[in-house]
């Protein structure tokens, strides 16, 4: 028989896939490791559940989730027409990738970032173009590139760095006319401002939104962009008409709606934050300012750190990738859990 082609695409063949955080199956782990919300989605997401009648399941949902597109609008003091509803910030990403690269039109980002940009590249089999993520000069080397999309994740992941606005707004202005810049905003809720008025500015702009991290709903999978207003046609036309489910669109809206619960448990969490992060210090961790829920914690034995602390019950994240190995990322927790994670540690380190 003649050799066959594999039934897969060449690029997907060849691509490693992408490897989430561990989820395990039970509640009796302390999981500090895909920097989930502590604290889980306001009360009124709840009550949107509740209220929820199958009977609606009968029905497509409304195509574009206006009712998520009006609050979304409000709360970030642009139009609707800059907002676009999508099955978590992952979907974003996806959509960004199949409107805006190909063979002929690359992407470029600074690394060590969201490893799910690797995977979406490979998947599109365009080129990809990696800088090195330093806070200082990521902005000036991805505008070098010019990518026909540029990537910057902001507050980025692992690492916890912010990079200010107004820094992202001149590498905008270098990129119009030339290709897209698409800022991850995943943590941006931790941080201390938003990209999100530069739709205003510049045509060629997508800031995403994650409803996982801030507002405590990983579990849904919803999240949207904040566009400029001239994307928004293009960007409709690659993503499923259908793309958010009835009973999301519900429950997103009323949690997003509810921003009294939102700042009260985000700033919650920043001052857990940097209590952890001092308590990491004195315990011999290098540990960097973080603007995100989570923290970046260096430490010689960080692999070994890993394996002892997952024995014990309490799961972080470890990297298994250039620049990363002698470090963990770490969810900011409860009080409870930092503090047993702090325990734990207390009693792992000398023994090491
Ligand atoms: C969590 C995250 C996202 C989006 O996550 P969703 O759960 O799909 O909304 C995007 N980028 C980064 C860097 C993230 O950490």
């Amino acid at each position: 028989m003649e050799q066959m082609m594999g039934y897969f695409r060449e690029n997907i063949e060849n691509l490693e896939a992408y490897v989430p955080g561990y989820q395990p199956a039970g509640n009796d782990v302390i999981k500090l490791n895909t920097n989930e919300n502590a604290y889980g989605p306001s009360p009124k997401a709840g009550e949107a559940l509740k209220n929820f009648s199958p009977d609606e399941l009968r029905k497509y949902p409304q195509p574009s989730a206006d009712k998520f597109r009006k609050i979304a609008a409000e709360v970030n003091n642009v139009g609707i027409d800059n907002i676009i509803c999508t099955n978590g910030g992952d979907e974003l990403l996806t959509l960004a990738f199949r409107a805006f690269t190909d063979e002929k039109r690359n992407v470029c980002w600074a690394s060590p970032t969201y490893s799910l940009y690797d995977e979406l590249s490979g998947i599109q089999g365009c080129s990809a173009l990696r800088v090195t993520y330093q806070p200082d000069e990521a902005v000036q080397k991805i505008a070098e590139i010019s990518a026909s999309l540029s990537i910057l994740c902001n507050p980025n992941a692992p690492t916890g760095d912010f990079i200010t606005p107004d820094r992202i707004s001149m590498l905008a202005a270098r990129l119009e006319g030339l290709g897209i810049l698409l800022i991850d905003e995943a943590y941006v809720d931790f941080a201390p401002a938003s990209c999100a008025p530069l739709v205003k500015e510049f045509d060629n702009i997508i800031v995403l939104r994650s409803m996982s991290k801030g507002y405590g709903l990983a579990g849904l999978r919803f999240g949207y962009g904040i566009v400029s207003e001239n994307l928004l046609e293009g960007l409709n036309k690659v993503r499923d008409s259908y793309n958010v489910n009835r009973l999301s669109v519900e429950i997103a809206s009323a949690a997003l709606a509810d921003q009294n619960y939102f700042r009260k448990t985000v700033e919650k969490i920043k001052q857990q934050r940097e209590t952890l992060r001092v308590e990491l210090v004195k315990l011999g961790f290098e540990v960097n300012k973080s603007h995100t829920n989570f923290v970046l914690a260096q430490h010689p034995e960080a692999k070994q750190i890993y394996n002892k602390l997952f024995e014990a019950g309490i799961i972080v994240r470890y990297f298994d990738l250039d620049g990363l190995r002698d470090k963990l990322r770490i969810t900011v927790g409860t009080n409870n859990q930092n503090n047993k994670l702090l325990d734990t540690l207390s009693t792992i380190l000398p023994a090491l």
